[in-house]
């Protein structure tokens, strides 16, 4: 897979992402971008939809946010899971992945037939900082 093609307002959302200290929702997006002509959360969440699809961005589903991807090997998306520790303290988010958690877990999901679309593991916690 190659870097996709961006379309303006893609490439205006995944700027902004790229460049926030943590995770946005689409609200906070769309507020970013009203200077550039965003006036509609669609024009966001059309933006969102194909980022995510393409593995630049992820959806943490329990903050209901987004970040952009910082794993260096687009092949790691393949694997299918993709973990995150989110600090309750600071917001700070961190994302990795993991050979062995990915082994067993599809050898689980493989026992029972079941078809897996993605994986998403949010850790909920206190960073290093924040717990001291
Ligand atoms: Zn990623
Ligand atoms: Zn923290």
């Amino acid at each position: 897979m190659g870097t996709p093609q961006l379309t303006k307002n893609q490439s205006l959302v995944m700027g902004a992402l790229a460049h926030s200290e943590g995770p946005m929702s689409a609200y906070t997006i769309l507020d970013k971008l009203r200077d550039q002509g965003f006036r509609a959360p669609l024009q966001v969440y059309r933006a969102l939809d194909k980022l995510l699809e393409y593995g630049l961005v992820h959806r943490l589903e329990s903050l209901n946010a987004f970040v952009a991807c910082t794993c260096p090997h687009e092949h790691e998306h393949d694997r299918g899971v993709t973990a995150f520790t989110i600090c309750e303290g600071c917001g700070q988010v961190t994302e990795f992945h993991d050979a062995a958690i990915e082994e067993r877990l599809s050898a689980l999901v493989r026992a029972q037939s079941f078809k897996t679309e993605k994986t998403t593991i949010e850790i909920r916690g206190h960073c290093k900082s924040c717990a001291a």
